[in-house]
């Protein structure tokens, strides 16, 4: 890879894809390096879903001002990038005299926030809200919401590539200097590129890259939380997201969230893990989770438990005050032309899109930008099969037999809709690509029934070998040879 382009954006998380998009509003050659496969496979790919309403941070605070710019606007987003969204509001629900007096300080900050709506509420309005969640009082945030966030990035990087963007995957950034002329050269597992501007939207490692363009060190340290997904049947039982009150600390404990497909995620569990990564998912949780859970939404129950998944949360510590830092968009004299991203914790999700028109202020205080009069805001989804009624679901058997043909049992995916996924814009390939954009192997058997029709459309699709066909990750071969 030798050309050179006017804006490398590192990282192809919720917060890279969101920059890529706004930046496409401009005329500008940009391109997005991600090491995964796709976009969305680091702690974007890893978390609650919810779109949060600013209750739960403290005023002044750059990650609250984002959270609540991008709660508002969040209706016009999910029309415009055609993402399916719920704006159900959330339950804080308390037991006790103890956790009342947390619960009228965390709504005295939601109020100082000017979090709209908000209420406290007694135990006969939280059972009018919903008859299956318990509690003794609650605080009701009507402005809360749930999203897929694979769905969401997905969006988001689809409608960048629509508008000229470049998505590089597999193009891990080693290493960054600077050439002759002044820009930016980067050492990627592709090659070699060069570039006149770097934002850092890495994640977990942006204290990596941050490092390689000069910010200086930030301390990484990483929570770990374990979450267990739960089957539709207990969807039915749940109208809204339940969190408990929050600890002494002011940390919030197990949550029950319903998605927006119709699962309940229970968790996260709140785990300090120093610097590493693990994602290793554990039975000893699963116990705490049905425990904790249970204690809120009764049909936290093992029948309807369907698999588990571990996030990471990105915290790190601010160099001045050794206390865990809030999000933190920056430039640096003496690191012309870049643009550093560090400290996004929750709620990135929610903050994406006003992150990246921030970083995009940034860069027009050095250079001024000329807008791309063919930017296009509006992005259109795949067809889902599953959400039409009979009358359509045969109008589109008639146009295309293979809506006919149901790969995914489960979840109710047709062989349109996984042909459509293997062709995606973005040209993923991986048999988890194909997950995220239909919800194929996302049900109650995980893949039991549908897995190898996925591998067997890839291979007649795309022309490739079976021994060639990716789970997710370069070298994560499904196939590798006979086993008898
Ligand atoms: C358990 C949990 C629950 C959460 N719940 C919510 C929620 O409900 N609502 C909400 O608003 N927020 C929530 N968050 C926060 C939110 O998920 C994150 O803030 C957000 O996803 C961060 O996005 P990102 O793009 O910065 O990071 P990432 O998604 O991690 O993206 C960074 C990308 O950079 C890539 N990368 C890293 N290094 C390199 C390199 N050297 N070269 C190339 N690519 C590289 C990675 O592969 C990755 O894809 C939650 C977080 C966690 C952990």
């Amino acid at each position: 890879m030798s050309a050179k382009i006017d804006v490398a954006i590192i990282g192809g998380g919720v917060v890279g894809s969101a920059v890529a998009r706004e930046l496409s509003r401009f005329r500008l050659n940009i391109c997005v390096l991600e090491k995964e496969l796709d976009v969305c496979n680091g702690v974007s790919g890893r978390n609650t879903g919810l779109l949060h309403s600013g209750i739960l941070n403290k005023k002044n605070m750059l990650r609250t001002e984002c959270c609540m710019e991008g709660n508002k606007e969040f209706e016009q987003v999910a029309q415009e990038l055609d993402v399916p969204f719920r704006r159900c509001g959330k339950l804080i629900v308390g037991f006790g005299e103890e956790e009342r007096g947390r619960l009228e300080k965390l709504y005295k900050q939601g109020m100082e926030n000017g979090v709209p709506g908000i209420r406290m509420i007694n135990a006969a309005e939280i059972k009018r809200l919903d008859p299956n969640v318990d509690g003794e009082f609650a605080i009701h945030v009507p402005s809360a919401g749930i999203l897929c966030p694979f769905t969401y990035t997905i969006a988001l990087a689809e409608n960048a590539v629509q508008n000229g963007v470049k998505y590089c995957f597999d193009c891990e950034v080693t290493g960054i200097s600077r050439n002759e002329q002044g820009d930016f050269s980067l050492e990627t597992k592709q090659g070699k590129m060069t570039a006149r501007w770097v934002i850092n939207c890495a994640g977990l490692y942006a204290y990596k890259i941050s490092e390689m363009l000069g910010f200086g060190k930030y301390q990484p340290s990483r929570v770990k939380g374990e979450y267990e997904i739960l089957d539709k049947k207990a969807g039915k039982y749940l109208s809204l997201p339940v969190y408990p009150t929050p600890n002494e600390y002011g940390a919030f404990d197990i949550h029950v969230t319903p998605t927006i497909d119709g699962n309940v995620l229970v968790g996260p569990t709140i785990e300090h893990i120093g610097e590493g990564i693990d994602y290793a998912a554990t039975q000893s949780m699963i116990e705490v989770l049905e425990k904790q859970g249970s204690k809120m939404f009764r049909y936290v129950k093992r029948d309807y438990y369907i698999r588990n998944y571990v996030g990471v949360f990105p915290t790190v510590e601010d160099p001045e005050t050794h206390e865990e830092m809030d999000f933190r968009i920056e430039t640096k004299e003496s690191v012309p032309c870049a643009v550093n991203v560090v400290g996004i914790n929750s709620p990135g999700l929610t903050s994406a899109l006003p992150i990246a028109r921030r970083v995009i202020a940034k860069i027009r205080q050095s250079e001024a930008l000329t807008m791309n009069e063919k930017f296009n805001p509006v992005r259109r989804g795949m067809v889902k099969f599953s959400q039409k009624n009979e009358e359509e679901k045969r109008r589109l058997i008639a146009q295309n037999p293979d809506y006919g043909e149901i790969y995914c049992r489960c979840e109710c995916v047709t062989k349109a809709e996984v042909k459509a996924a293997v062709h995606n814009i973005l040209g993923v390939t991986t048999v988890s690509g194909i997950k995220y954009r239909t919800r194929a192997t996302m049900g109650r058997c995980q893949g039991g029934y549908c897995e190898t029709r996925l591998t067997q459309l890839i291979q007649q699709e795309l022309g490739k070998k079976k021994e060639e066909i990716l789970l997710n990750k370069p070298e994560a071969y499904m196939f590798t040879g006979e086993v008898k």
